[in-house]
């Protein structure tokens, strides 16, 4: 069972990993798309870590729909909005328990997951991000470390993929032979949260 603490720790450990990772998303970005993609979740998440640490709340439903609030109203590209969409939308789900088993979070994860794919309008193969979060709601339900493992392999099988949506799209054919940045990042907040649970 994991409370509002637990979250917590899991949104603070991401704006670390976020910012320790910056300039390798960034690169990413250069190579598909407008070299922004550190920089924005790294504003992004300090600004996560901040509110909660100056207001926790007090479920999990309630950390990760503020995080997605902080998200959407501090990233401006096209990240901000999905993985805002992506937080609120599991908090939302998780309701307001005061505890929630691992099933539950990834059934919220799932939640979230499709309510990125609607916003977005990109399935899995399209080289974002769905590429790594897809897979790893659905091991989240077998363990942390499963997820973990599927969020990095299903980044890793972006490289050879054709991008069909956001900027790295306008680079069509182009586009083949680079790892999807927001699949990194996506690959990064999932290793995080099964590094917070272990
Ligand atoms: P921007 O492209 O506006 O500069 P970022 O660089 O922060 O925004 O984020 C780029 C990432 O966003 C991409 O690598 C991709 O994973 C993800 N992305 C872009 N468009 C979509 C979409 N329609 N659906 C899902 N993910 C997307
Ligand atoms: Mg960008
Ligand atoms: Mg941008």
């Amino acid at each position: 069972e994991y409370d509002a603490e637990f979250f917590r720790a899991w949104m603070t450990a991401a704006a670390s990993a976020v910012d320790r990772e910056a300039d390798r998303l960034t690169e990413l970005d250069s190579a598909i798309g407008d070299a922004d993609h550190g920089a924005n979740l790294k504003r992004g998440f300090a600004a996560v870590a901040a509110t909660l640490e100056k207001e926790p709340p007090a479920t999990p439903g309630a950390v990760l729909a503020t995080a997605g609030r902080q998200l959407i109203s501090t990233v401006g590209g096209a990240s901000g909005p999905l993985y805002g969409t992506l937080l609120r939308r599991a908090g939302k789900t998780l309701g307001d328990a005061p505890v929630v088993s691992r099933a539950a979070l990834a059934e919220a994860l799932a939640a979230g997951v499709a309510a990125v794919a609607q916003l977005g309008g990109a399935q899995v193969g399209d080289k974002t991000m769905l590429d790594a979060l897809t897979p790893a709601a659905e091991a989240l339900g077998t363990s942390f470390a499963a997820a973990r493992e599927a969020a990095e392999a299903g980044a890793l099988a972006t490289v050879p993929l054709l991008a069909r949506k956001g900027r790295a799209s306008y680079l069509g054919e182009r586009s083949r032979g680079h790892q999807d940045p927001g699949a990194t990042s996506s690959a990064l907040l999932i290793a995080t949260l099964a590094e917070v649970a272990a």
